[in-house]
C-alpha cells in the first residue's frame, strides 16, 4: 500500500470508526444472525489479485456488521463492560503503526520503559500496596487477560513451594501441592491449575457467606484437613468483585491466613479494580498489603480496549524465576547488565505488544480525575437501577451491588425471568445476561460502557419492567 493510499483508506477507516460510535446506540445490540450465515456471506476462496480499500471496507458493512454484538453500544449491558475510548483506539492504531516487538527491554527500549512507568503510576492511582512499585523488589507488567496472569501467579507460586523444583524435577516425588479459591472464582483459576500441571482435584474451591463471598473459616478449616493429609497448601486465589456477582472477598481475613500458612496470595480484581481509582471505594481492598500478586482489567472498566490486563508482584524475582528462559540468540549487552526489564521473563509468551501506549494515551487523556468522575458515574448509574429495583414489589435484587454490577430477579421464577431476557435480547434494545445465585436465576445489569447516559439506563429499567408485566409475581 503506497503512502498517499494508506493516508486515503486510513483517513476512511478513521471516519468511519467516528461514525460508527457516534450511531451505534441506534443499532439492535445483540447480533441476531443464525449460525453459519456471516462465512456463507463470504467467497469460498480467497481474491488471487489484490482488491480495493474501498472494496473491503464495504464488505465489512455489508457482510460482517450484521454478525456483530455492539458492545460499545450505551445499550451493552451484558457480562462486563469491554469499554472503550477515542484515545485508547488511537493508542491501538499507533502501536500497530510501530509494529514493536516489546520482547525484551533491547528489542524497544521505549516499550517497556513506559510500560514500567505507566504500572508504576497505577499503583498510586489505585493506592496499592508501595511494594509492587518497580523502583523496589516488586513490579507490573501488562498480561493480555486476566486469565494470563493468574496461570503466571500460579506458576511463581509452584515454584516459590517447590524451592525451584517444579521447573526442574517435576512435580513427581514432591507433595502434592494444593490451590484454593472461592466457589465462585472465575473459571480461569481452574484453568491455570489444569494449565500447571496440579490437576483438577488440587483446586479447592470453598464455600462462601450468604453474599457469596469466600468464608475464612472455610478457608481455615480446608487448610487443616490438606495439611493433615500431608498435601502441601500453596496458592489462595482470592476475588474482588467476582463475575457472577460482584462478590468481594474478605481480604483482611484471608491475608493473615495466608501469611499463617504460606499461600501465596493472588488478588483477581479484573473488573472491579478500576473502582480503586475513587477513594471511597477502596473499603474493598482492605487487606490489599498481604497480596503477593494482584491483577485488574484495564480492558473491562477503564476505557482501554481489550487487551491489557496490568498484573503486579511484590517479589517479582519469584516470577522471573518461573517463566526466565535465555537462548543464545536472546543474549544482549543490557539483560547481562541486569540494569533493565525483558518483560518476556514476565508472561507466558516471548513476543508481546506495546500495550502500554493505549493505556498511556487513556490516562493522559481523561487525567486521574477524569477517570474517577466516570467511574462515579457509572457506579451512581448502577446504585440508581438497584434503587429502581428495590421499589418495584414485582423485583427483587438477588445479591448486595457494591459498585457497578446489579444482579436482580423478577419474582416470578427462573422461566419468567428467561424469557424476560430473552425477549429484550432478542428486541436489540438492550443486551443482559444472567447467572445462577443461591440455585436461582437472577439476571445480570452491567454497566460501565463508555457511551451509557443515565437515559439508557432509565430506558432498560422501563423495558425490563415493561416485559416483567406478561409474568405474575
Ligand atoms: C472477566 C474476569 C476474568 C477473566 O478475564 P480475562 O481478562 O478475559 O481473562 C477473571 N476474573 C474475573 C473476576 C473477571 O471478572
Amino acid at each position: 500500500m503506497e503512502e498517499e493510499e494508506f493516508r486515503r483508506a486510513g483517513y476512511a477507516l478513521v471516519d468511519w470508526i467516528a461514525a460508527y460510535r457516534a450511531g451505534v446506540e441506534s443499532r439492535p445490540v445483540l447480533s441476531q444472525v443464525t449460525p453459519g450465515a456471516i462465512r456463507a456471506a463470504l467467497p469460498p476462496a480467497p481474491p488471487a489479485q489484490g482488491e480495493s480499500f474501498d472494496a473491503i471496507l464495504a464488505d465489512v458493512d455489508r457482510v460482517l456488521m450484521p454478525g456483530i454484538t455492539h458492545w460499545q453500544s450505551p445499550n451493552f449491558f451484558a457480562y462486563f463492560p469491554a469499554n472503550s475510548s477515542g484515545p485508547s483506539i488511537l493508542g491501538e492504531l499507533l502501536s500497530a503503526g510501530l509494529g514493536v516487538q516489546g520482547m525484551l527491554w533491547a528489542t524497544s527500549p521505549a516499550c517497556t520503559e513506559l510500560e514500567t512507568h505507566v504500572l508504576d503510576w497505577l499503583v498510586e492511582m489505585l493506592d496499592l500496596p508501595r511494594a509492587f512499585l518497580s523502583t523496589g523488589e516488586g513490579g507490573g507488567v501488562i498480561q493480555d487477560t486476566a486469565s494470563s496472569a493468574v496461570l503466571c501467579a500460579l506458576l511463581a507460586a509452584r515454584e516459590q513451594a517447590t524451592a525451584g523444583q517444579g521447573n526442574e524435577a517435576g512435580l513427581a516425588g514432591l507433595p502434592r501441592l494444593v490451590a484454593y479459591a472461592s466457589s465462585q472464582a472465575h473459571s480461569a483459576v481452574e484453568k491455570a491449575v489444569k494449565i500447571a500441571g496440579l490437576g483438577r482435584q488440587q483446586l479447592r474451591l470453598l464455600e462462601v457467606d450468604e453474599v457469596f463471598a469466600l468464608r475464612p473459616e472455610a478457608l481455615e478449616r480446608q487448610l487443616r484437613a490438606d495439611r493433615a493429609a500431608g498435601l502441601q497448601p500453596f496458592f489462595l486465589a482470592a476475588t474482588l468483585g467476582t463475575t457472577s456477582s460482584n462478590a468481594m472477598d474478605p481480604l483482611a481475613a484471608l491475608g493473615p491466613l495466608c501469611q499463617q500458612h504460606q499461600l501465596w496470595l493472588h488478588v483477581d480484581a479484573a473488573m472491579s479494580g478500576t473502582a480503586a481509582l475513587c477513594p471511597e471505594f477502596r473499603s474493598w481492598f482492605r487487606g490489599m498489603e498481604f497480596a503477593d500478586s494482584f491483577d485488574f482489567n484495564p480492558h473491562k472498566w477503564m476505557f482501554t480496549n481489550f487487551d491489557c490486563s496490568c498484573f503486579y508482584v511484590r517479589r517479582r524475582q519469584a516470577l522471573i524465576r518461573a517463566l526466565s528462559i535465555l537462548p543464545e540468540y536472546l543474549r544482549n549487552q543490557a539483560t547481562a547488565s541486569g540494569a533493565v526489564f525483558d518483560y518476556r521473563d514476565w508472561q507466558i509468551p516471548l513476543g508481546r505488544r506495546f500495550r502500554a501506549l493505549k493505556l498511556w494515551f487513556v490516562i493522559r487523556h481523561y487525567g486521574v480525575e477524569g477517570l474517577q468522575r466516570e467511574v462515579r458515574r457509572h457506579v451512581a448509574l448502577a446504585q440508581e437501577f438497584a434503587a429502581g429495583v428495590r421499589a418495584d414489589p414485582a423485583f427483587e435484587l438477588a445479591a448486595p451491588a457494591p459498585l457497578n454490577l446489579v444482579c436482580f430477579r423478577h419474582r416470578g421464577g427462573d422461566a419468567a425471568n428467561q424469557a424476560i431476557m430473552d425477549r429484550l435480547n432478542h428486541s436489540g434494545d438492550l443486551y443482559l445476561t444472567h447467572t445462577r445465585l443461591a440455585g436461582q436465576l437472577a439476571l445480570r445489569m452491567s454497566i460501565g460502557q463508555t457511551l451509557t447516559q443515565p437515559r439508557h439506563v432509565a430506558n432498560a429499567w422501563r423495558r425490563i419492567q415493561e416485559e416483567g408485566r406478561a409474568f405474575a409475581v
